[in-house]
């Protein structure tokens, strides 16, 4: 069983990571941000969960956790999963542990990814994601753009950006980040189950110091 939680401000490379590491271990990756984006609905719930996401603000921890708790009791978490976006407040890190308590699991790997908040806003400004597969590309960034502008190299779905990906949401973003998520960087810190990983470099590189982590530990 091997899981892995995933810290970082927005845009340092979350998803990009999450994607690799799942074809790596052959575990499934789980993106809170994209099991909201997947309740958008009409429902009362829905508008909710659509006003929070696209002013750049959290979704209450009880909507996260009933959909996250829905989605780890599915078979294919059990031999591990890497949670993308979750635990992102030491509030939904302590009902995580309850979560885990209850599935008789443990944490697993938390990684943190280090990147400047300059780095990441020039992240965002080109960032797009293929609406079939989920595979991330920047059209500004070269060694990282799709081979054909709009189109996936990999499943040739189309490309589109996140209505939360503009340089206002960012800031609240990432100020949302630093008051509520990086206080978890102390919090796991004082566990003994860090791993920081330098995260402005390529993916590739950031992969596999990701990598040698779980080789060595
Ligand atoms: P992400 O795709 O991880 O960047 O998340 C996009 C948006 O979804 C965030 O800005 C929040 O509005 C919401 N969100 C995702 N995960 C969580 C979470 N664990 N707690 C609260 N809100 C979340």
């Amino acid at each position: 069983m091997k899981s892995f939680i995933l810290i970082a401000p927005p845009a340092a490379g979350k998803g990009t990571q999450a994607v690799m590491l799942s074809s790596e271990y052959k575990i499934p990756h789980i993106s809170t941000g994209d099991i909201l984006r997947n309740a958008l609905d009409d429902s009362d719930r829905g508008k909710y969960i659509a006003n929070e996401m696209a002013s750049g603000h959290f979704v209450s921890d009880e909507i996260i956790i009933e959909l996250l708790k829905e989605r780890l009791l599915q078979s294919d978490c059990n031999n591990g999963y890497i949670l993308d976006g979750f635990p992102r407040s030491i509030e939904q890190a302590k009902k995580y542990e309850e979560i885990l308590n209850e599935l008789n699991s443990n944490l697993g790997y938390v990684i943190l990814l280090e990147v400047d908040k300059t780095t990441a806003m020039n992240r965002i400004v080109g960032r797009v994601s293929c609406n079939n597969c989920g595979s991330v590309y920047n059209e500004l960034i070269e060694n990282t753009k799709p081979k054909v502008s709009g189109i996936c190299d990999k499943c040739k779905g189309s490309l589109a950006k996140r209505s939360d990906d503009n340089a206002d949401t960012f800031e609240t973003r990432f100020d949302t980040y630093i008051e509520k998520t990086k206080p978890l960087i102390d919090y796991y810190s004082n566990k003994n189950i860090l791993y920081r990983v330098d995260s402005s470099l390529d993916k590739n590189s950031t992969f596999d110091n990701i990598k040698s982590i779980v080789r060595d530990n």
